[in-house]
């Protein structure tokens, strides 16, 4: 079974994330460790830090997830926008290490027009950097699975392990499936076959030890559109299906599942898509 959990909105402080997800009933979470619209945020205070680790103290949510901000950029061929992608995710991934967040979840980047190889060139000459300046942190940047719209990188498995093979130390670095991503990307997840199919490309390109979270999207458009759009669990072209298949998969046992649907200020469609996912969990697969 999975930890199921939501991104929650930071507003009002960090530590307002956990609060957020613990009223809902979340087993796991994610959160932006920033502004995610901003370039940069001044350093955390020691009081916000406190703040955050007492709040973590009160509940059994765990593993909590970062998600880094749609900002940055690691494989872009303009050389300014790579470098301050960069300095970005440095400074992300120190937040990270300052709360004890294990995992920081981050988009492969985009080509932008300079091909798929370059692409791949530059986003793990960037990891590479990365890696150099948080030698020694726990934290481990999770890749994740894209849609593939327009020059996005990651729209395959093999271009994942593309860029960790290129990246220095690269070991260092894990996976994030996203349900509704890899279903736009054109893998099948709705039929039992189609399932296993899938999770066996996966296992064969990127490997089961590397998989450290799961997003639960519906997509709110069809199998290989490339178009990256949330639903509710069970409300898109996902159907409820591959969430049955995943919630009973052995492999995937206690690992985080993580839902990035769309919700309102009183969060009650995470309540609902908790009870969907918790429903499915007990039913036959
Ligand atoms: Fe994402
Ligand atoms: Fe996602
Ligand atoms: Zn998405």
């Amino acid at each position: 079974m999975l930890r199921l959990g939501a991104h929650e909105s930071i507003a009002g402080g960090l530590h307002r994330a956990l609060e957020r997800a613990a009223s809902v009933g979340c087993e796991s979470m994610q959160m932006w460790v920033k502004s995610s619209r901003q370039w940069t945020a001044p350093p955390l205070e020691e009081a916000e830090i406190a703040a955050f680790k007492a709040a973590e103290a009160e509940t059994d949510i765990r593993p909590v997830v970062a998600h880094a901000a749609y900002l940055i950029n690691i494989a872009s061929p303009k050389s300014g926008l790579r470098k301050r992608s960069v300095a970005s995710l440095i400074a992300e991934a120190t937040r990270c290490e300052q709360l004890g967040i294990p995992y920081l979840v981050l988009h492969p980047g985009a080509h932008t027009g300079a091909g798929v190889d370059e692409g791949i060139r530059l986003a793990a000459l960037s990891l590479s950097e990365v890696h150099a300046a948080t030698e020694g942190f726990h934290l481990t940047i999770l890749l994740e699975t894209m849609a593939g719209q327009g020059t996005v990188l990651g729209r395959t498995f093999e271009e994942l392990r593309a860029i960790i093979e290129a990246t220095a130390q690269g070991e260092r670095l894990g996976v994030c499936f996203d349900t509704c991503h890899v279903f736009a990307a054109g893998y099948e997840l709705r039929t039992p076959e189609g399932y296993e199919a899938t999770m066996e490309a996966f296992a064969a390109a990127l490997g089961f030890e590397r998989l450290k979270v799961i997003h639960l999207n519906d997509s709110r458009h069809p199998l290989g559109s490339h178009k990256d759009r949330h639903e509710h669990i069970g409300h898109g072209y996902l159907g409820e299906a591959p969430f049955r298949h995943l919630l009973h998969d052995a492999r995937l046992d206690g690992l985080p599942g993580i839902l990035e649907t769309p919700k309102s200020a009183d969060l009650h469609e995470d309540r609902e898509n908790l009870a969907t996912l918790r429903r499915l969990a007990k039913e036959a697969r």
